[in-house]
Order: C-alpha cells, then sequence, then structure tokens
C-alpha cells in the first residue's frame, strides 16, 4: 500500500474534505502493516473500495417557522459500507454539518460499528439546520421536512439512523413519527427511539456508560484504580451527562464541563443535583455553561477556553471532533495525565494522536471509547425485532460486556514490542479486518 498515492488521488477527488481526509489517513497509517502482508486485500482493491462511500443522498429540507417564513436547509445521509450489516449511524444536525463532517463519521462509524461485534454497517446523515433557539413546532416542521425526503432509503434491514449532536429523544420522535406514517410500518428503523414506543433501556446514557466501561478497563490493564481521580469532561450533552454519572459511580471526581462559551471548574466535583442543574440549562435552550458558576459558587468559569489546561488524572472530550490539539495534548502531559480518551468522534486532531502516541501516553480513540452508544442501539434494533423489551439491567450486562470485548480487540492488535498497547492501531486493525473480510467473501459489487 502506498499512502502516500492514495490519500493524494483522494485529495485530487474530494478537495477541501479535511475531517474525511483527516479520518481516512489515520487508518490508514495504521494499517500499513497488516494490509501489506495480506496480498488478497491488494488484490480486491479493499482499500479503493472501503474509503468511498457507497453512496450518498443530498436533499434540500423546506420548512416554514413560527412567522410564516420559509427556510432551505441543506439534508444528506452517507451510506458509506454495508459489508457486515444494515446500514447504522446518527444523524446530526447542527450548522457546521457538510459533506466532509458526514463522510468522516461514516466512515469511522464502519469500523466502530465492526468492533461491536453486533452486524451493523456504517452511515451517517444530517443537515446543516441548528435545533438551538428554535421552538418545538419548528423542529418537528423540519423533521418532517427531513423524513419526507429520506424515507424511501431507509428501513430495518437497509439503513437505521439515530442520534448525534442535535438529534436527541425529541428529534427522534418528530423523525420516526414521519417515518412510520410514510413507511406505514412500525419497526425499528431508528435507534434511540422513546422508551414507550421501542426504545431501549439504557439508550440515553450508554455512549457515556460505555465510555467509562472503556476506561475503567484500560486503567485496570495498566494497574490503576479509577477511584479518587480527577477527570476533565468537555460538553454537556447526552454524552457528558452519561460520562459524568458512570464515572462519579465508578469513584472517580468529574472536575470540568464545558459549552460554546467556555468551561468550568469545579473542585467539589460535579455530580447528583449538579447534573440534574446542567441538564435543566440545557434543556432551556441555553447552549452555555457560565450560569453553573453562578448557582455553585466555588465553581469557577473561564470564558472561551478549554478544559485540558487544568490539572487532571483523565482527560475525555466529549463534545466534537478536533477539540484537543497538541498544545493541549502537550499541557496534560506536562500536569501528569493518566488516561486520555475520546468519547466524542474524533475528538483529538492528527497531531494530538500522534504527540500522545509517540509520548507513550495511555490513549485511546472515539471509535472504540465511545461504541457503547451504537452498540446499544445494535441491542435496540434486536429487541425491536424480537418485540421484546429487555430490562436495564439485562442491556447493561451486554454493554459491558460488548466493551470488555472491545478493549480486548485492542489488546490483540495494538500491543506494540516495548509493551504499550497503541489502542488507535487496536482498534483501527480490528475494525478494518472484519469489513475486509466481508467485502471479499462477498465479491465485488
Ligand atoms: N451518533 C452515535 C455514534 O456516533 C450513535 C449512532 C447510532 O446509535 O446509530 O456512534
Amino acid at each position: 500500500m502506498n499512502i502516500n498515492n492514495i490519500m493524494s488521488s483522494l485529495e485530487a477527488r474530494h478537495p477541501g474534505e479535511l475531517e474525511y481526509l483527516q479520518a481516512v489517513k489515520e487508518v490508514l497509517i495504521s494499517i500499513e502493516g497488516i494490509y501489506n502482508e495480506h496480498p488478497e486485500f491488494e488484490k480486491a482493491r479493499v482499500i479503493e473500495r472501503l474509503v468511498e462511500p457507497d453512496r450518498i443522498f443530498t436533499f434540500k429540507i423546506p420548512w416554514v417557522d413560527d412567522k410564516g417564513d420559509i427556510h432551505v436547509n441543506l439534508g444528506y445521509r452517507v451510506q458509506f459500507n454495508n459489508a457486515i450489516g444494515p446500514y447504522k449511524g446518527g444523524l446530526r444536525f447542527h450548522a457546521s454539518v457538510n459533506l466532509s463532517i458526514l463522510k468522516f463519521l461514516g466512515f469511522e462509524q464502519t469500523f466502530k460499528n465492526a468492533l461491536t461485534t453486533l452486524p451493523m454497517g456504517g452511515a451517517k446523515g444530517g443537515s446543516d439546520f441548528s435545533p438551538k433557539g428554535k421552538s418545538n413546532a419548528e423542529i418537528m416542521r423540519f423533521c418532517q421536512s427531513f423524513m419526507l425526503e429520506l424515507w424511501r432509503n431507509i428501513g430495518p434491514d437497509t439503513d437505521v439512523p439515530a442520534g448525534d449532536i442535535g438529534v436527541g429523544a425529541r428529534e427522534v420522535g418528530y423523525l420516526y413519527g414521519m417515518y412510520k406514517k410514510l413507511a406505514r410500518e412500525n419497526t425499528g428503523t431508528f435507534t434511540g427511539k422513546g422508551l414507550d414506543y421501542g426504545g431501549s433501556l439504557v439508550r440515553p446514557e450508554a455512549t457515556g456508560f460505555g465510555g467509562l466501561y472503556f476506561v475503567n478497563r484500560m486503567l485496570e490493564k495498566h494497574g490503576i484504580d479509577i477511584k479518587g481521580k480527577t477527570v476533565a469532561l468537555s460538553g454537556f450533552g447526552n454524552v457528558a451527562w452519561g460520562a459524568a454519572i458512570k464515572a462519579t459511580e465508578l469513584g472517580a471526581k468529574v472536575v470540568t464541563i464545558s459549552g460554546p462559551d467556555g468551561y468550568v471548574y469545579d473542585p467539589d466535583g460535579i455530580s447528583g443535583e449538579k447534573i440534574d442543574y446542567l441538564l435543566e440549562l440545557r434543556s432551556s435552550g441555553n447552549d452555555i455553561v457560565e450560569p453553573y458558576a453562578e448557582q455553585y459558587p466555588k465553581a469557577k468559569f473561564f470564558e472561551g477556553k478549554r478544559p485540558w489546561e487544568q490539572k487532571v488524572d483523565i482527560a475525555l472530550p466529549c463534545a466534537t471532533q478536533n477539540e484537543l490539539n497538541e498544545d493541549d495534548a502537550k499541557m496534560l502531559k506536562a500536569n501528569g495525565v493518566l488516561c486520555v480518551a475520546e468519547i466524542s468522534n474524533m475528538g483529538c486532531t492528527a497531531e494530538a494522536v500522534d504527540y500522545f502516541i509517540a509520548n507513550r501516553v495511555l490513549f485511546a480513540p472515539g471509535k472504540a471509547v465511545n461504541a457503547g452508544g451504537v452498540a446499544t442501539s445494535g441491542l435496540e434494533m434486536t429487541q425491536n425485532a424480537m418485540h421484546i423489551q429487555w430490562t436495564a439491567e439485562e442491556v447493561d450486562s451486554k454493554l459491558r460486556q460488548i466493551m470488555a470485548n472491545i478493549h480486548a480487540q485492542c489488546i490483540e492488535y495494538g500491543l506494540e514490542k516495548d509493551g504499550y498497547i497503541n489502542y488507535v492501531k487496536g482498534a483501527n486493525i480490528a475494525g478494518f479486518m472484519k469489513v475486509a473480510r466481508a467485502m471479499i467473501a462477498q465479491g465485488v459489487i
């Protein structure tokens, strides 16, 4: 494999798609060695076939606001790869959404879903629509317009969307409601559904819970007890909330959360009613964390800053891609960080990841650490197909098992000669091997 050649032809074909190119390059670097040991991969042109999505739907979403004004947003669904199961992945509604971001997310999702051991292919979709500051009625009309276009291309065994940034239980409800009306079926075509209509227990917390199960495994493997350790989290959405709850439950102390306005440091720990307060703050449509520091006077608000400048034992990016850069990585290391794990997708820049690995900092990538979200979506699909609902304990124990399994796969492929576990390499190779084998077995399609 010649990575430079592959990357330059991809850059020529998809100029400016920086996030997508970044995600592809990271995987290629990890798998180069094993790829070269398998001539059948080259013969089947696995890389060339794997880096391009199977297809992309792009559509306009006209909708009417509460004042009667008409708006047009762009909608997408990137069906990336279905070698091991139906396309599966979330929808992101955020002003920053573009094709590069959705292609990177769909590409990552393909490997992440392979790691879960469940039969799910990779996809992603969304819109440049931002639910922030919109009324319920506006969000409903937008979701209905989105689904009027997408419904023909999805289905329980075809493509199963879910939530991501900007798409939570409310949006999934409106999207699924319209899907059901159009498709005239009540099936598991969406995950992240409400509990009353086919959703799974533990799904809302699953990404954060799974992330902490993974981090705990990493620490245990290195003889470190999570109890009493300080944790910096970014974000204060669904993912950060689940992570904060589980970290506290495991005996760690979460000292930061962040929003678009900056971050809050609370030396007493962010748990219990403080998390409820954050959830209230968030559901008030106020996308800022500063009021937390007014509510809890011991906490300090740092405007326009990121939490990585604090001295902590564990750092967990939980917000969005490239939210931790090389300078942040250096600062964390200088402050003696024990473990960094991405709960957001591609939370660290390529330079930050290289720095962690070169300096042997315990680090794990999003596609392993945050796979608990989509894994629990897979469990929701299973429950829907069986027309049953498992208890929270059943779902949680399956989630734990899946995270343990992903951790074991990372070690299998990521153990370096000096004993360092390169989780990036491990996760990329484990995910790639499964997808590549499945693609070869099914011929050139
Ligand atoms: N958006 C989540 C992710 O990045 C969940 C996707 C899903 O449940 O399908 O994995």
